[in-house]
């Protein structure tokens, strides 16, 4: 199986790209922000604690997303590997899927990496906004504090990849199409 890790800023267009992604390499799509905003929507005991952290642009606690990820991984069956969306999103999280994969002698295949610049991220999260209606876009605080939490808790990942040897960046600025083309073409040499 494949493990591959998407990874960005908020709004660096992981979900815009993900559905082309998941359908090329025949992969299963988990968005742990997705499966948080699914749990809120169905009054879960999960999405009542998750909701206010979320909504004040706040992780949730790692061992939450932890879980739902572990679970997925043995649920899903008839697929060539995973597109990890959202996750991990602090080191913790990072060595928790380590740990998970080395039970079945498995390891992250990539970390590939959509880069925009913090001028963009703005721009990208504020027409989000218009189009989805996530509560979490709409403020400008709260982006900010989603901005803030990726710098401090969510960037530390890249050395940790890095150092690995796994870490692929790609530019994330320009047309959709043109950003998936960098995509795959990084993709098909993992
Ligand atoms: P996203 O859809 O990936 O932007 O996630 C939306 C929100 O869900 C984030 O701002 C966090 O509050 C929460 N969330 C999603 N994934 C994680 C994660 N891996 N760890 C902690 N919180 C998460």
């Amino acid at each position: 199986m494949k493990y591959f890790v998407l990874f960005g800023p908020p709004g660096a267009g992981k979900g815009t790209q993900a559905g082309a992604m998941v359908e090329r390499y025949n992969l299963c799509h988990l968005s742990t922000g997705e499966l948080l905003r699914a749990e809120i929507s169905a009054g879960t005991p999960l999405g009542l604690e998750a909701k206010s952290l979320i909504e004040a642009g706040n992780l949730v606690p790692d061992s939450v997303v932890e879980g739902m990820i572990e679970s997925k991984f043995r649920e899903t069956k008839g697929v060539d590997g995973f597109l990890l969306d959202g996750f991990p999103r602090t080191i913790a999280q990072a060595q928790s899927l380590d740990g998970m994969l080395a039970k079945t002698s498995e390891t992250v295949s990539g970390c590939i990496s959509i880069m925009i610049p913090d001028s963009l991220i703005h721009e990208r999260i504020a027409h989000r906004a218009l189009i989805e209606g996530r509560a979490d876009d709409a403020k400008d605080e709260i982006v900010s504090n989603r901005i803030q939490t990726y710098h401090s808790k969510t960037e530390p990942l890249i050395d940790y990849y890095r150092k690995a040897g796994k870490y692929f960046e790609i530019d994330g600025t320009g047309s959709i199409e043109e950003v998936r083309q960098r995509l795959f073409d990084a993709m098909d040499k993992l």
